[in-house]
Protein backbone atom coordinates (compact mmCIF):
# COMPACT_ATOMS: atom_id res chain seq x y z
CA UNK A 1 0.00 0.00 0.00
CA UNK A 2 2.70 2.11 0.68
CA UNK A 3 3.14 2.23 -3.41
CA UNK A 4 -0.58 3.77 -3.46
CA UNK A 5 0.19 6.42 -1.12
CA UNK A 6 3.31 7.62 -3.01
CA UNK A 7 1.51 7.01 -6.37
CA UNK A 8 -0.80 9.76 -4.89
CA UNK A 9 1.77 12.36 -4.06
CA UNK A 10 2.85 12.40 -7.47
CA UNK A 11 -0.51 12.94 -9.13
CA UNK A 12 0.33 16.85 -10.49
CA UNK A 13 -2.46 19.55 -10.19
CA UNK A 14 -5.02 21.01 -7.34
CA UNK A 15 -7.62 18.60 -8.19
CA UNK A 16 -7.44 15.17 -6.95
CA UNK A 17 -10.29 14.51 -4.79
CA UNK A 18 -13.35 12.38 -7.00
CA UNK A 19 -16.67 12.98 -6.11
CA UNK A 20 -20.46 12.74 -7.75
CA UNK A 21 -22.01 15.13 -9.58
CA UNK A 22 -25.94 14.64 -9.61
CA UNK A 23 -26.74 15.21 -13.27
CA UNK A 24 -30.28 16.05 -12.54
CA UNK A 25 -30.20 19.01 -10.06
CA UNK A 26 -26.04 19.47 -10.09
CA UNK A 27 -25.56 18.60 -6.68
CA UNK A 28 -21.86 17.93 -5.84
CA UNK A 29 -20.56 14.77 -3.21
CA UNK A 30 -17.92 13.89 -1.61
CA UNK A 31 -16.65 11.22 -1.02
CA UNK A 32 -18.50 9.51 -4.33
CA UNK A 33 -22.32 8.62 -3.84
CA UNK A 34 -24.25 6.70 -6.64
CA UNK A 35 -27.78 8.26 -5.55
CA UNK A 36 -28.66 11.85 -5.22
CA UNK A 37 -30.30 11.89 -1.74
CA UNK A 38 -32.25 15.19 -3.37
CA UNK A 39 -33.32 13.55 -6.66
CA UNK A 40 -33.23 9.92 -5.53
CA UNK A 41 -34.51 7.55 -8.26
CA UNK A 42 -34.40 10.63 -10.90
CA UNK A 43 -30.81 10.70 -10.02
CA UNK A 44 -30.28 6.56 -11.19
CA UNK A 45 -27.78 6.27 -13.96
CA UNK A 46 -27.16 10.22 -14.15
CA UNK A 47 -24.40 10.16 -11.23
CA UNK A 48 -20.74 11.36 -12.87
CA UNK A 49 -17.25 11.41 -11.40
CA UNK A 50 -16.24 14.96 -10.54
CA UNK A 51 -13.16 16.25 -9.71
CA UNK A 52 -13.15 18.57 -6.48
CA UNK A 53 -10.46 20.87 -5.50
CA UNK A 54 -8.33 19.94 -2.47
CA UNK A 55 -7.64 23.02 -1.08
CA UNK A 56 -10.40 24.86 0.93
CA UNK A 57 -11.54 26.45 3.95
CA UNK A 58 -12.10 25.15 7.34
CA UNK A 59 -15.96 26.16 7.42
CA UNK A 60 -17.07 24.65 11.09
CA UNK A 61 -15.64 22.14 13.24
CA UNK A 62 -15.34 20.20 16.67
CA UNK A 63 -12.89 19.28 18.92
CA UNK A 64 -13.65 15.15 19.80
CA UNK A 65 -12.23 14.20 22.97
CA UNK A 66 -14.22 10.79 22.95
CA UNK A 67 -14.29 8.20 20.55
CA UNK A 68 -14.24 4.34 20.15
CA UNK A 69 -10.90 3.17 20.65
CA UNK A 70 -8.70 2.56 17.14
CA UNK A 71 -5.20 2.04 15.99
CA UNK A 72 -3.15 4.78 15.85
CA UNK A 73 -5.98 6.91 16.09
CA UNK A 74 -4.95 10.02 18.52
CA UNK A 75 -7.72 11.08 20.80
CA UNK A 76 -8.25 14.28 21.18
CA UNK A 77 -8.76 15.18 17.65
CA UNK A 78 -10.55 17.62 15.30
CA UNK A 79 -13.40 16.72 12.85
CA UNK A 80 -14.14 19.78 9.88
CA UNK A 81 -16.41 20.29 7.56
CA UNK A 82 -14.49 21.91 5.11
CA UNK A 83 -15.78 24.21 1.87
CA UNK A 84 -13.15 23.43 -0.67
CA UNK A 85 -12.44 26.49 -3.53
CA UNK A 86 -15.09 25.38 -5.53
CA UNK A 87 -18.03 25.28 -3.07
CA UNK A 88 -18.13 21.42 -2.13
CA UNK A 89 -18.72 20.91 1.36
CA UNK A 90 -16.49 17.89 2.63
CA UNK A 91 -16.07 16.53 5.92
CA UNK A 92 -12.85 15.30 7.51
CA UNK A 93 -10.23 15.28 10.37
CA UNK A 94 -7.48 17.89 10.41
CA UNK A 95 -3.88 16.64 10.55
CA UNK A 96 -0.62 18.13 11.58
CA UNK A 97 -1.93 21.35 13.32
CA UNK A 98 -2.42 22.17 16.65
CA UNK A 99 -5.94 21.70 18.11
CA UNK A 100 -5.75 25.38 20.01
CA UNK A 101 -4.71 26.86 16.42
CA UNK A 102 -7.49 25.36 14.16
CA UNK A 103 -9.97 28.22 13.26
CA UNK A 104 -13.07 28.41 11.28
CA UNK A 105 -11.58 30.06 7.76
CA UNK A 106 -8.07 28.28 7.84
CA UNK A 107 -6.64 27.25 4.91
CA UNK A 108 -6.53 23.57 4.55
CA UNK A 109 -5.71 21.10 1.73
CA UNK A 110 -6.52 16.76 1.81
CA UNK A 111 -3.78 14.60 1.76
CA UNK A 112 -3.55 11.15 1.67
CA UNK A 113 -3.11 9.65 5.10
CA UNK A 114 -2.97 6.13 6.75
CA UNK A 115 -6.51 5.65 8.89
CA UNK A 116 -5.83 3.30 10.86
CA UNK A 117 -4.41 -0.37 10.65
CA UNK A 118 -5.85 -3.97 11.28
CA UNK A 119 -3.80 -5.48 13.55
CA UNK A 120 -4.18 -8.95 12.91
CA UNK A 121 -4.22 -9.04 9.35
CA UNK A 122 -1.81 -6.02 8.63
CA UNK A 123 -4.21 -4.32 6.25
CA UNK A 124 -3.86 -0.81 6.43
CA UNK A 125 -7.14 1.66 5.64
CA UNK A 126 -5.88 5.12 3.53
CA UNK A 127 -8.37 7.99 3.50
CA UNK A 128 -8.69 11.69 3.13
CA UNK A 129 -7.30 14.00 5.81
CA UNK A 130 -7.16 17.69 6.23
CA UNK A 131 -3.82 19.24 6.87
CA UNK A 132 -3.29 23.28 7.08
CA UNK A 133 -1.79 24.68 3.98
CA UNK A 134 0.06 27.63 4.16
ZN1 LIG B 1 -29.83 15.40 -7.70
Amino acid sequence: MASVAKEWREIPGRYNLIGSECKNCGKIYFPKRSLCPVCRRQSLGKMADRSICRKGEIYTFTVIYDAPDCNNRLKPYAAAMIRTDDGVMVTGQIADADLNEIKIGMRVRAVLRKLDSDGASGVIHYGFKFVPDE
